[in-house]
Formats: C-alpha cells, structure tokens, sequence
C-alpha cells in the first residue's frame, strides 16, 4: 500500500516547508512538491488537487491522505518510559499494551524503556525479561536501555553481546536501591566507552537526601510536602557534578536523564567548557509544573511525585531558555504511572509514595502548546528534541527522526490552532488522573503512521500495525 500524504507543512529538525510525502512500503519514498510526488505516482493532476477518495484500486494502489492545515512530523521517539516495572513494592499501572496504545495515540512512535538488570540476574535475562513484556503486544515500536544494578566481570564482559543485541544505552542510578557507587559508574564509563556505548544516569545525592529523609521523620514531618523538601536541587547538582568528574577522568560521553533545575545545567556547562561531551535531558513536568504542587492538601500533591522532584519556576524557565540554546537535547517523558490507590500506599510516609507520573500520549502536544506556540521554541527545536535528537542519541537515525527518502515512514500529522484540553476522562494511559487535567493544547494529533501503515485516524487508534523491536545502533549525535 502507498500513501500520499498531501498539503501539510513537513518538519524536520533544520526547518519546516510545504511538502507532500509519499510512503511506499512502509518507508518515505519521496518528499516534494505534489507535482513531484504526481509524477512518481503517475497520477494526471489535470482534475486539480488529489481528494481523498479519489484513488481507489483501479487508480492505483495509493490512498490519499489530506494533511492541508497541519503539521507533518517524523514520528516521536520518548526515550524514556517505564512500562510493567515491579517497584515501590507494586507495578506500574500501564504495561506495554496500554502505555504504547496512548504513546501513539499521542505522536510517539518509538519508545526506549528501561530493561533492568534485576539483583543476581545477567544482562541478557534482565533483557530477555523485557522483551517477552513487550512482545505481548506494543502498539509502537520499542528498544531498550539496559539499566545495570550488579557490576562484576560476568557483566562486563556481557556489554558487547549487549551492543549486538541492539542496546547500545545503559542507564545507571545515583539513588534508589539500584544505585551503584562511584567506583561501579567509573569503572562502567570506561567500559561502554570502550564497546562505543553510552551511559545515561539518574543523578541525585542518596547520602544527603537518606540523611534529610531521616530528619523529616524524626520531626514527625511525614506528608507530601516532605518529597521535595528531602530531595533539593543541591542533591541533583552535588550528582551531576560529579558524574561529570568521574566521566571527565574516564573520558567518556554521558547523558544526564531528566534534568530539573539551574545548578544541575551550570555543573553541565561547566563540563562542557572543560570540553567533555554531555548530553542532556529533561520532561514536561519540570518545564510546566513547579514544587507548589507537593503543598496541596491530602494525598493530591501525591499525583506529582517523581524523583527528582518538581522545582522552582525559576529552573522551569532556565530549562526553557536551555532548550532554546540547544543545551538540552531530549525532552522525554519518564513516564511511569501509578493510580491514586497506588499513591495511597504512602499515605502515612512520603517515603513510600510510588515515584512516577502518567505523560507518554500528553508530550506532543504540551510540548507545541507551552513550547512553540507560547514562543519559547521554536518549530525545528520541538522536532529535533522529540524526534531528531533522541533518534541520534540512541542508535536510531536516519532510520527514524527525520522525514526523509528512506527512512522509516513514522509519520505525526498534527493540527494546530484548536482548542482542546487535557483530562484523565479522555485518556488512554490507564491512570484514573491526569497530571495535566484541565491544561488547554492548542495542537492535536489526528493522524499517525508507524512504519506505513496509519495507526491513528482521526485521533483514534485503530492498531493495524504492531510495534517491533528496534536494534539500535552507535550514538551519533
Ligand atoms: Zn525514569
């Protein structure tokens, strides 16, 4: 089947123009005027413009698909969500089949969840583990990080069948009960950089934020409010920082995930100006929300806990400003839902709050609305830090990230001057909250085609393509 997507303006990371696309099996064949497209199709344009409709079998086999008014983006990538992940002694409310059905539902087309390294287990089971969850049914396309808990040389000698396997990310943690220590980051930085890997890192102090935990708790101050009060953005910056030292000793590339405030992007440039490569990112909720939210009453502030922790309005506009200049690369959602019955779990200790909020289906949007139409990006800027970047970052490009002869034909086409909002009733992630309830969008994805095939049709899914798992590549960005 062929598609002609036509009257939209395409964007891609360097600009946007009008362009019609034409898709053949599965891939982008051409881009291009309708005259040129016309001719490939050898359609007589002598009736005008193509209507939808008007192709039929008999005209050839390519359907029409009518983009006039909207915006055509290669499909989104959100190289950070957490599907079926047993934590906080519960799982994550969506899995594979609910949390890619409101990814595309939302523009995403790919997603990179966090295959972990469970304690006495190797690479290739905790690998193997998540495969199988996602092989149950995925509604876009999906690689892994491998996120890595038990360093030992068994491991270490794991990491190039890993990099054949297609996961060429790995992702450590600061804090948690996952963390690994100084010695473990360095000693993996010089490994992946070695197998031309790259190691994303979740970077807040553990030590300082325990010790603030258990001054809370001896005061008797076990609320929500105490999330953000035990985790400041000095613990953030305090680890950012010296992740940078460990990767400047090692002389490797690394990526800051979900950075939040001002002191961790100056630990960022400073790495920078010492020449090192960093890349960052960050996600929705540290760009729109701010740490007033952990004050409301009862367990509502509850639906905004995640780690690190919402911040001031002050770090929300610095991170603006940031992804404006191009010092942030990706933005991600960190998507990891749990319900409110989930969240109750921490009702009597803040501690015990699962950590994570719903936004897979909710970034394309937000991300044109308080981004691009508010002014404080532009265009080519919300293409590449949703698509371009994340696809060169993780082995993916030019395969996907771009709308290009050849590449995979993931395809956003994305209306915009309408007036439509946020709420959990019309969902799709399977959370009874939305943590944007009510905000207004300006945008709305009405089609989406994965690999060819459309997916969404009028802001709907209707599943006619499954995801498949994406070998990725070395980083190239
Ligand atoms: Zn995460």
């Amino acid at each position: 089947m062929r598609y002609w997507i036509t009257g939209g303006t395409a964007v891609n990371g360097n600009g946007s123009f009008p362009a019609d696309v034409l898709v053949e099996d599965g891939k982008i064949r051409a881009l291009g005027e309708r005259e040129e497209i016309a001719a490939l199709c050898g359609e007589d344009l002598s009736g005008g413009r193509p209507r939808a409709g008007a192709a039929g079998p008999d005209q050839g086999d390519f359907q029409i698909i009518d983009a006039s008014g909207c915006l055509v983006f290669p499909g989104f990538i959100d190289a950070h969500t957490h599907f079926d992940l047993h934590v906080a002694g519960t799982v994550t409310a969506d899995d594979f089949a609910t949390g890619t059905r409101a990814a595309v539902r939302g523009g995403t087309t790919t997603i990179v969840d966090f295959a972990t390294q469970y304690p006495g287990e190797s690479l290739a089971e905790g690998l193997a583990n998540w495969r199988e969850k996602a092989e149950g049914g995925c509604s876009c396309d999906y690689g892994f990080h491998m996120s890595i808990t038990e360093w030992t040389p068994e491991v270490s000698r794991e990491i190039d069948a890993m990099m054949n396997a297609g996961v060429t990310s790995f992702k450590l943690y600061m804090t948690y009960d996952t963390q690994v220590d100084d010695k473990t980051i360095f000693q993996i930085l010089r490994r992946l950089k070695e197998a031309g890997g790259i190691t994303g890192v979740h970077c807040e102090n553990s030590g300082m934020i325990a010790a603030l935990q258990e001054e809370a708790r001896a005061a008797g101050r076990m609320g929500v409010e105490s999330h953000g009060a035990t985790r400041p953005a000095a613990a953030e910056a305090e680890a950012v920082g010296r992740l940078l030292r460990l990767a400047q000793a090692a002389d490797a590339p690394v990526i800051v995930v979900h950075l939040t405030c001002r002191e961790g992007l100056g630990e960022i440039r400073r790495a920078r100006a010492r020449g090192q490569r960093v890349y960052a990112e960050t996600c929705p909720q540290y760009l729109l929300m701010d740490d007033s939210l952990y004050k409301l009453p009862g367990m509502e502030g509850a639906k905004y806990v995640c780690a690190p922790p919402l911040r001031g309005k002050e770090d929300a506009a610095c991170l603006w400003q940031a992804l404006a200049a191009g010092e942030i690369q990706t933005i991600s959602t960190d998507h990891c839902s749990f319900t409110t019955a989930q969240k109750a779990l921490g009702r009597e200790d803040f501690t015990k709050i699962p950590g994570g909020m719903p936004g897979v289906e909710t970034r394309g949007v937000l991300i044109y609305t308080y981004g691009v139409d508010a002014g404080r990006i532009r265009l080519e800027d919300m293409c590449r830090l949703l698509a371009e970047n994340p696809a060169k970052l993780y082995g993916m490009f030019p395969r996907k990230g771009i709308l290009a002869p050849g590449s995979d034909a993931d395809i956003v086409i994305m209306r915009t001057g309408v007036s439509d909002m946020i709420t959990a009733a019309g969902q799709l992630q399977n959370v009874d909250y939305a943590p944007f309830e009510g905000w207004k969008t300006t945008a709305r994805v009405e089609q989406v085609l994965l690999r060819g095939i459309p997916v969404v049709k009028n802001g709907k899914v209707v599943q006619e393509r499954q995801g498949i798992y994406v070998a990725r590549g070395r980083y190239s960005l």
